[in-house]
């Protein structure tokens, strides 16, 4: 079967124009910087940008390389933050909730099984500058604007806005590269095996949305509300095309999208390098 969709944003995604690296409770936590603005983000425009910018990043973890704070800063600057806090709950509108259940394989505790955590100590892991009372008026907050009136398409934006979206909203470093170095390892897989790891949970998609209004089109609109759902979409579309443009460069090893399918390269100074080197090797079997 071969189907028809496009993939949207939320109009609801939004990035601060400016985030600190922080150490609050023994966990180096990037966050907004106190006074920074927030502006919509439209992933859309950046489709294959940051995904290829986060696969990179963890292809320096991945070969042990140092990933600097500023490469980091630079990523959530550019697109935002994750939204790991709303992508980990198998129950979706988790805010309502007394606990929280989480996927498979979370970056929190790494399972194999759903585990659950009370939905305070879940938000304060996300909101570290909080206090217990902060935490409880957030939740109110939440219950209390979504109960009398809103329609089910608009709760999970409406609750981003007040969770994975606000000046308090923070995602451990160590996270974020978890997460990277976890998509590059399945992206190394991939291109030697043509299939996944044995074990993705964590980057199968969670909580889409689905738009249905242009199916008179026969075509269906897949509608990501945060970062994260919209690198696993992309990375899976990617690897679900006939012929697979998410490729490894052969010489140094970064993740990229060429405009040609036969591309081996990443840049024109990998090709000539790897030229070079394969000359040398000839060179030197030749004389051996
Ligand atoms: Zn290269």
């Amino acid at each position: 079967m071969k189907a028809n969709f496009y993939i949207e944003n939320q109009r609801f995604c939004l990035a601060f124009d400016r985030y600190v690296i922080e150490e609050i409770n023994g966990k180096r936590y990037v966050l907004p910087e106190k006074g920074a603005k927030s502006h919509a983000s439209t992933f859309s425009d950046w489709i294959d940008r940051y995904l290829i910018d986060i696969l990179n990043i963890g292809k320096k973890v991945y070969y042990n390389e140092e990933v600097e704070d500023i490469e980091i800063l630079d990523y959530v600057r550019n697109y935002g933050l994750f939204g790991f806090m709303a992508d980990f709950p198998v129950n979706r509108y988790y805010v309502l909730d007394d606990t929280v259940a989480l996927r498979d394989y979370n970056l929190i505790n790494y399972e194999d099984h759903i585990t659950i955590i009370k939905l305070e100590e879940y938000l304060n892991f996300f909101m570290p500058k909080l206090n217990d009372n902060q935490i409880n008026e957030l939740i109110e907050k939440c219950r209390k604007d979504i109960s009398p009136r809103i329609m089910e398409k608009y709760l999970t934006p409406e609750l981003n806005e007040f969770l994975i979206f606000s000046k308090n909203y923070g995602e451990p470093v160590d996270m974020i590269l978890q997460y990277s170095k976890i998509l590059y390892e399945h992206l190394v897989h991939f291109v030697e095996e043509r299939h996944l790891l044995n074990y993705s949970p964590l980057i199968a998609i969670n909580n889409l949305y689905t738009n249905i209004d242009s199916l008179h089109n026969n075509e269906m609109g897949l509608v990501y509300g945060y970062l994260k759902q919209a690198i696993d979409l992309n990375f899976l579309v990617n690897l679900s095309q006939d012929t697979i443009m998410l490729k490894i460069c052969k010489f140094c090893h970064k993740a990229f999208i060429p405009k040609n399918s036969k591309a081996e390269y990443d840049t024109p100074q990998c090709k000539n390098k790897a030229n070079v080197y394969s000359f040398r090797k000839r060179a030197q079997e030749e004389t051996n």
